[in-house]
C-alpha cells in the first residue's frame, strides 16, 4: 500500500459490498459521503457496510460526511430560464422586492459595490455591478449565455454573509454524530471562525469528529493559513476552487494551500477530476496520471476521487489507478519537507523527528508508534519519514481517523484497555498482526504507561522478534535454526560456554553464536573462512535446539 491515502466518494456505482470490497484491496483508505445527493438515513446505511467490511477485512476505512454549507443560487425564472446577452443590464433585488435576477440570499446584494464581479453558472457567465440602488443593483452582462432556475453563483474574493450551515447540514450531522462517522467535512470555508463554529455544533450535538477544511472561495484561500490552524485536514476543493479563482491559478493555489497546511503539520487532500475520465473509461488519460503525480509531489496526504467512484462505471479501478501511480511516485522521490512551525507538544514532536533520523540511520522497516491520543503518529506523519507509521492505539475511531493521514497503518488493541501489558506483550500483536519479519530493525515510541496518559517520551530501536540476548558481532547479519551439532551442521552453531570447534569444519553454518569470548586468533580464522558470528553472549532465555533465530550484524540482538 502506498504512503499516500485515497478517498473515494461513495454513490450508485460503489455502494455495493462487492464493490466496496476490491475498492478496499487495492488501497481505500476513506469513504466520501456527498450530502448533496442522499437522502435521511444514507449516512447510517454506509455505515453499516463500512464498519461490517472493517472488520471482516481487519481494516481501518474511515468515513467522511461532506457537508455542503449554503449555496448562493438564483431563483427560479418565468421560463425556468433566462437568456442573458452581453452588454445588456439586468436588476438583482436587496430584499423581497422583484427584480430580474433573485438571489436565494438577497442581502447579498447589500454588500456589492459597482465594479464587482459576479460569476453564474459555473463562471460561464460573468456580470459586473454598474450601479447600486435602494432597493436594487443594476448589473451588465459580460457574456451571452443562459441562466437556469437556482443557477451557482459566485463572488470570488468577497466575505459572503450567508452563514455557513444550513438546516439540511444539521440534519445529516446530527445523523453522523449518531453513526458515529470520522470526519465532517465544511464546504465553503470562508474564514477560521466558519470552522470553529462547525465544531461548537458538532460538540453541542454530542460529536468529537475531525474536521476537514474545503477550500474553494477565494476568501478560504486567502485565509489559508488561519484556516488550516484550526482544521484537522484541509481539502483542495478544486471543482468549485477553479471557478472562484482563473482555471490558470488553480495548480498554483493548490500548491499553497498544502504547503501553508503542512508549514504547521496540517494534511490535506486534493480532490476532483483527479482521474475524470474513468467515468466511462477503463483507463486514465495521460494529462490525468501527470495531475495525480503532480499531488503527490506536491506533498497532499491524500488524492481523493469523486464521480469517478460514485457514478463513474469503473469504481475499483479508479482506487487502483491512484494507488499505483502514488506507489511508483514514492519511489523516486523521498524527501519531503518537514513543518516548520508545528502546533501542539513539543517534546513529542522533537521524538517524532527523532524517529526518522534514527529509523533512516538504522535502516529501520518501520516507526511504531503506542499512541493514545493519536498525535505522535501525526507529528511523525508530518515529518514524513518515507517509513511505514504502524500506530498502535486503543481505540477504533482513532484508528479510522489514523487512516487518513499519510503512511500511518492504524494498528487497534482494544481488549483491557490502559492496561496493554508490557513493551514485549504489545509488539508481538504487532508483529502477528503487519507484515513486518523477525529480525528486521524498527523505531518505537512511546510514552510511559503505555496508553494511559499520552504524552510520548521515548525513541528506542529494536528488533522484530522475541528477544533472545545479545552478543558482540562481526560480519554481517545472520539468520538460520539453532544447533550444537557442530558436525556436518547448516544453520547457526550455538557453541556452549568452553565449548571447542575447528574452524575448518564450519563453512556450512550461516553463522556461529559463543557464549565464550573467543580467541584473536579464532575471530581471525572466521573471518578468512567468511563466516559471520556472535561472541561473549549473553541469553536471556536458552535457544532450543531447531528454534529459528535471526542476528543482527550491528547490534548483536538475537531474536527468534
Ligand atoms: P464538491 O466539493 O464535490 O462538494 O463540490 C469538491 C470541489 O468543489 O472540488
Ligand atoms: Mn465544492
Amino acid at each position: 500500500m502506498p504512503f499516500t491515502k485515497i478517498v473515494a466518494t461513495i454513490g450508485p456505482s460503489s455502494l455495493n459490498e462487492g464493490v466496496l470490497e476490491k475498492m478496499y484491496r487495492h488501497g481505500l483508505s476513506c469513504i466520501r459521503i456527498n450530502t448533496a445527493h442522499i437522502e435521511s438515513g444514507y449516512i447510517g446505511k454506509v455505515m453499516g457496510l463500512i464498519s461490517g467490511l472493517n472488520s471482516r477485512l481487519e481494516r481501518h476505512v474511515a468515513v467522511m460526511v461532506d457537508l455542503k454549507g449554503p449555496e448562493l443560487r438564483t431563483g427560479t425564472f418565468r421560463d425556468g430560464h433566462l437568456m442573458v446577452s452581453q452588454g445588456k443590464k439586468y436588476r438583482i433585488p436587496m430584499g423581497d422586492n422583484n427584480g430580474d435576477i433573485t438571489l436565494s440570499h438577497p442581502e447579498v446584494a447589500k454588500i456589492l459595490e459597482p465594479k464587482d464581479t459576479i460569476l453564474l453558472s459555473d463562471g460561464k457567465v460573468r456580470m459586473k455591478v454598474v450601479s447600486k440602488e435602494d432597493d436594487s443593483l443594476v448589473v451588465e452582462s459580460l457574456d451571452n449565455g443562459e441562466l437556469r432556475d437556482r443557477s451557482r453563483i459566485n463572488i470570488p474574493g468577497k466575505f459572503l454573509p450567508i452563514g455557513s450551515i444550513t438546516d439540511r447540514d444539521l440534519l445529516f450531522l446530527k445523523e453522523g454524530v449518531n453513526a458515529n462517522v470520522d470526519f465532517f467535512a465544511q464546504s465553503f470555508v470562508q474564514r477560521k471562525d466558519d470552522i470553529i463554529s462547525l465544531q461548537k455544533t458538532v460538540n453541542e450535538y454530542g460529536g468529537n469528529q475531525f474536521l476537514i477544511s474545503k477550500i474553494e472561495t477565494k476568501s478560504g484561500f486567502q485565509n489559508i493559513r488561519d484556516i488550516s490552524r484550526v482544521s484537522d485536514f484541509v481539502m483542495v476543493a478544486r471543482g468549485d476552487l477553479g471557478v472562484e479563482l482563473p482555471l490558470k491559478e488553480v495548480a498554483i493555489a493548490q500548491k499553497r494551500i498544502i504547503e501553508e497546511s503542512h508549514r504547521h503539520g496540517v494534511p490535506s487532500i486534493v480532490a476532483t477530476q483527479m482521474l475524470e475520465s474513468m467515468v466511462s473509461s477503463s483507463s486514465p488519460t495521460r494529462a490525468e496520471v501527470s495531475d495525480v503525480t503532480n499531488a503527490i509531489l506536491d506533498n497532499t496526504d491524500a488524492l481523493m476521487l469523486s464521480e469517478e467512484s460514485a457514478v463513474g462505471q469503473y469504481p475499483d479501478l479508479a482506487v487502483r489507478y491512484l494507488s499505483e501511480i502514488a506507489e511508483f511516485v514514492e519511489s523516486q522521490k523521498r524527501e519531503f519537507p518537514e513543518p516548520t512551525e508545528f502546533l501542539g507538544n513539543h517534546v513529542a514532536y522533537s521524538i517524532a523527528r527523532a524517529s526518522k533520523v534514527v529509523a533512516r540511520e538504522i535502516q529501520a522497516s518501520a516507526i511504531v508508534t503506542f499512541s493514545k491520543t493519536g498525535n505522535t503518529p501525526k507529528m511523525i506523519s508530518a515529518v514524513r519519514p518515507g517509513l511505514p507509521i504502524i500506530s498502535v492505539v486503543t481505540e477504533r475511531s482513532l484508528a479510522n481517523r489514523l487512516s487518513l493521514y499519510s503512511g500511518v497503518v492504524p494498528l487497534l488493541m482494544e481488549n483491557s484497555k490502559n492496561d496493554l501489558g508490557d513493551f514485549e506483550t504489545i509488539m508481538a500483536t504487532v508483529e502477528k498482526k503487519t507484515n513486518l519479519k523477525k529480525g528486521e530493525r524498527i523505531v518505537v515510541t512511546s510514552g510511559a504507561p503505555y496508553f494511559l496518559f499520552g504524552g510520548t517520551n521515548e525513541v528506542r530501536v529494536s528488533t522484530v522478534g522475541k528477544f533472545m540476548g545479545r552478543g558482540y558481532a562481526s560480519g554481517k547479519g545472520f539468520k538460520g535454526a539453532a544447533t550444537s551439532q557442530a558436525v556436518n551442521g547448516r544453520g547457526i552453531l550455538v557453541v556452549p560456554e568452553r565449548g571447542k570447534v575447528e574452524p575448518a569444519s564450519l563453512a556450512d553454518f550461516s553463522g556461529v553464536i559463543f557464549l565464550d569470548e573467543i580467541s584473536h586468533a579464532l575471530a581471525e580464522a572466521l573471518r578468512e573462512i567468511g563466516i559471520p558470528f556472535l561472541h561473549n553472549t549473553k541469553l536471556l532465555r536458552p535457544i532450543e535446539e531447531g528454534t529459528m533465530v535471526f542476528v543482527d550484524g550491528s547490534t548483536g540482538v538475537i531474536t527468534s
